[in-house]
């Protein structure tokens, strides 16, 4: 019987953000396949003496797919470890479909994405009541097109917190797109590099118009999450609508409302 490739979510770069879950499952592996420079540090901290550990930054998929079903053959657990969560821009189906092919059992075990991880750095919420409660994690075009509809600044238009994978060569059409959608350029925006890299994170705050030129003074040009959000910069504005649930006044399932509306302003 052939092992199982499990495709691991590493986290964002700091080995203690892996789930409990994906670092038991580096202890027993037998072969770990590591996806490049963000995940080295978990790859060798928490796998066994003896396991076979490789760095995909220079094979094809298909040199990758070879070698986890190699792998499997002679393993019983085998590991892809990917950064953040293997389901976002992680190649995962392209993977796991040769694999179901050669007939070889896998399975996700998902992962800190780096937007939550960039928001956690900076003291950030992807959501605030009354504000915006919605989150669209997207790229802009690169060497792969954007299906029809999903260009920025269509995706922009609503006005909701706006994670940005993969783009900060790309910084001015993010610019271009935000102001096409109708953000004003003094809107707050965040970069983050390396977020959750102990000693080696920046986080850059601006606007709209000069977080560009802010990120080529720290010189960031790769690594690094774009966010263009109306709660960025919530924890110092005076006038905050609290959460409704935590609202002494609002009942839910686990809790009920100790004080009456007539009682509080
Ligand atoms: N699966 C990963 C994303 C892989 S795509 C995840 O869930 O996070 C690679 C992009 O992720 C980078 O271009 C960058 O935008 C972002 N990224 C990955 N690690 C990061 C980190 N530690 N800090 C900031 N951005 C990061």
């Amino acid at each position: 019987m052939p092992g199982t490739v499990w495709f691991v979510g590493a986290g964002p770069g700091d080995p203690e953000l892996i789930t409990v879950k994906g670092r038991k499952l580096l202890e027993a592996a037998g072969a770990v396949l590591f996806a490049g420079s963000l995940v080295d540090r978990a790859a060798t901290l928490f796998t066994p003496e003896g396991c076979e550990i490789r760095d995909s930054k220079e094979m094809t998929l298909d040199e990758m797919t070879d070698w986890l079903i190699d792998a499997a053959r002679r393993h019983g657990t085998v590991v892809r470890l990917q950064t953040g969560d293997p389901g976002l821009y992680g190649a995962l189906i392209e993977m796991t479909r040769p694999l179901s092919a050669a007939g070889i059992a896998w399975a996700v075990v998902p992962g800190v994405s780096s937007a939550m991880a960039s928001m956690a750095a900076a003291g950030e919420t992807l959501t605030l009541p009354e504000v915006t409660q919605t989150v669209i994690l997207t790229r802009v075009a690169g060497r792969t097109p954007m299906p029809p509809g999903e260009d920025l600044e269509a995706l922009a238009a609503h006005k909701t917190t706006l994670c940005i994978y993969l783009s900060i060569t790309l910084l001015h059409k993010v610019q271009e797109a935000l102001i096409a959608a109708g953000w004003a350029e003094d809107a707050p925006m965040l970069v983050v590099q390396k977020a959750s890299w102990p000693g080696e994170e920046k986080i850059v705050r601006g606007t709209l118009a000069d977080i560009k030129r802010k990120c080529q003074a720290e010189k960031i040009a790769s690594q690094a999450m774009i966010v263009a959000s109306p709660t960025l910069g919530a924890a110092d504005w005076t006038d905050l609508a609290r959460s409704k649930l935590y609202d002494p006044t609002f009942s839910h399932r686990f809790r009920k409302a100790s004080v009456t509306t007539e009682n509080t302003k």
